[in-house]
């Protein structure tokens, strides 16, 4: 969405994603399809997921490397596809939730790729979740974020020209642009201290993104450095805020 500053330069207004979804809301929970289906209906800009890979082969919707005691990388799909999440619902495959935001359109779908123990399963992550998100056709309507370098760094390989987000704060923007990458998705202290990436950010083509952002003054910062995204577990009040505006 475009703004027209106080100068009357045009510049992008900084959007809203929903962290692990909408989820403090009734009858939703953290990465559950209705939290992503929430997403849409409060009208933000994205909605965000985290997603590991079964020892088979799956790609499950999950925060945690493990669930209910299960470690995925090492389970079987088998032996995890009935688990529970809070809200009642069963866990979701990835497949399960891109179909979901396919059929929703409109909300961006902000696909957290989880570092693995093993190197070598992150590798087999990266080219199964490519190639779903191929499979249903969802190339544009998908932004990858991740703290492994390894998994940026296939992602960059593997899907050329999608937007990949480096998420652990210790890389400067210049390097993300030599290594391919759409921008930085940074915790907000690491722009708090290194405000100037916002702005070399920008100047080098590259989008800022900032998580988790639940406190308004810091939300109000980062709006006012103008990045790009703001990822939070608030997501209505972040809209809400800068709609006041
Ligand atoms: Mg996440």
């Amino acid at each position: 969405m475009l703004a027209v500053g106080s100068c009357g330069i045009l510049f992008a207004q900084t959007r809203v994603i929903a962290h692990r979804g909408y989820w403090d809301c009734e009858g939703s929970a953290q990465n559950s399809i209705t939290a992503l289906v929430k997403s849409a209906e409060a009208g933000v800009y994205g909605s965000e997921f985290d997603v590991s890979i079964t020892a088979d082969g799956v790609p499950v919707v999950n925060h945690d490397d493990d669930i209910q005691g299960h470690v995925i990388e090492t389970s079987r799909y088998a032996d995890i596809k009935d688990l529970k999440l809070p809200n009642g619902e069963t866990l979701p495959t990835l497949e399960q939730y891109l179909v979901k935001g396919k059929e929703l359109g409109g909300v961006q779908l902000i696909l957290e790729i989880k570092p693995h123990k093993e190197e070598a399963n992150e590798d087999r992550a990266v080219k199964a979740i490519v190639a779903l998100v191929r499979k249903h056709g969802l190339e544009k309507r998908v932004d990858y974020i991740s703290f492994s370098m390894n998994i940026c760094k296939e992602l960059v390989k593997e899907a050329p020209g999608a937007p990949v987000y480096y998420l652990n704060g210790d890389v400067a923007p210049e390097e993300l642009k030599k290594l391919g990458m759409a921008g930085a998705d940074y915790h907000y202290k690491v722009f708090k201290k290194h405000p100037e990436w916002i702005k070399e950010a920008r100047e080098l083509g590259l989008k800022t993104n900032s998580w988790t952002v639940d406190d308004t003054d810091m939300m109000q910062w980062l709006i006012d450095q103008k990045v790009d995204f703001i990822t939070t577990d608030k997501p209505v009040e972040l809209k809400q805020l800068l709609e006041k505006k």
